[in-house]
């Protein structure tokens, strides 16, 4: 209960940590990273982290240590996510070096944020119905690579783009009502929890036919699942429009660029500006005086398709997924600055 109290001063944008645990192929080879219990003043945590003997602190709003499963990610979630079926736009980000646990936190088949988030909605739903509510549920997942939206869910027997009608998706925002749409892109509407892992095997299909190695490929791209929630009351008529946006984004480890050329080169000139820019946003929009503010949706792609679900009635959380390994510490120390910078 304090805990929600302390939220609700610090406004809508909470960041989470989660240190995964040492994979079997990596040995002993771990950094000291020690994490403390909530400080209940505060409704935070501390975690320190040891290089060269000298201590680096970090404070969250929650930490996730090695031995928290995904289910114990979901539970300090769930409300956040059940606030999108009262009308909140919700994003929830997954930032961290390749080979930290993103892809794990958020895309896991069973457990993981986007199939447990379906299965919470869909049981949700249910009892709302006792309500009077009806829901319509819609799902689209897509990638940005090199700063081109990829449509992740399209129909791979589609054969217009054989007949040279390729499909180009944009953004197209609609200030009137708020609300965002990407030009051409696949809608599923969903009907119940188990189509997910439909959805999903869809979406690795899609990636594989890419030029690139689909895992190289979706480490250098940030994919969104987005999750429309459209509710209607039948006794009062009230309405309700709500958003999802669950985002792995691409790893944040900084490739030199004065090493790579060509296609490289781009890749990572993107990379870098889309995180840089998703960090100055969440920055600005946590400042008090973030409605005052000019907030540099425009300067990347995933911004200014989440902008409308960023500001507003809206709420954010980043989890910063790092790894336990000490080969891995310098890029650690990174993605907890970078963390602890946004709000
Ligand atoms: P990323 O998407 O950040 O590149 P992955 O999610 O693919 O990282 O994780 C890298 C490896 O670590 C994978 O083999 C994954 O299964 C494993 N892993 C990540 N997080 C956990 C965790 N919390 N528990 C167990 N294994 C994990
Ligand atoms: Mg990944």
């Amino acid at each position: 209960k304090l805990h929600n109290e302390l939220q609700e001063i610090r406004g809508n944008i909470r960041v989470f940590c989660r240190v995964r645990p040492p994979l079997p192929r990596e040995g002993g080879d771990l950094s000291n990273i020690s994490i403390y219990g909530f400080d209940d003043d505060q409704g935070t945590q501390t975690l320190d982290i040891i290089r060269d003997s000298k201590a680096h602190t970090f404070t969250f709003d929650r930490i996730f240590d090695r031995q928290d499963t995904n289910s114990d990610v979901f539970d300090e979630i769930g409300q956040l996510v059940q606030s999108s079926l009262d009308g909140y736009n919700v994003c929830i980000f997954a930032y961290g070096q390749t080979g930290s646990g993103k892809t794990f936190t958020m895309l896991h088949p069973e457990d993981g944020i986007i199939p447990s988030t379906l299965s919470h909605i869909f049981m949700w739903i249910e009892k709302l119905k006792e309500l009077g509510w009806n829901y319509e549920v819609t799902s689209q997942f897509v990638e940005i690579y090199n700063e081109t939206i990829n449509d992740l869910l399209k129909d791979l027997d589609d054969d217009t783009e054989e007949l040279g009608e390729y499909q180009k998706h944009e953004i197209r925002h609609d200030s009137e009502t708020q609300t965002t749409r990407i030009t051409n892109v696949t809608v599923c509407e969903l009907t119940n929890r188990e189509m997910v892992s439909d959805i999903l095997k869809r979406a690795s299909k899609m990636r594989s036919t890419a030029p690139t190695a689909a895992n190289e490929r979706s480490s250098r791209s940030h994919s969104i699942f987005i999750i429309q929630l459209y509710g209607c009351n039948e006794f009062t008529g009230e309405k309700s429009y709500g958003t999802l946006n669950l985002v792995d984004l691409a790893g944040s480890e900084r490739i030199n660029s004065l090493q790579s050329t060509g296609t490289r080169l781009r890749e990572t000139q993107s990379i870098n500006k889309s995180l840089s820019c998703l960090g100055d946003v969440i920055h600005a929009l946590s400042a008090p005086d973030a409605n005052k503010r000019h907030i540099p949706f425009r300067n990347s792609k995933l911004t200014y398709l989440l902008q409308y679900s960023l500001m507003g009635q809206s709420k954010t959380l980043m989890f910063v997924n790092v790894s336990p390994c000490s080969h891995s510490i310098n890029e650690t120390l990174n993605s907890l600055r970078f963390a602890s910078k946004v709000n």
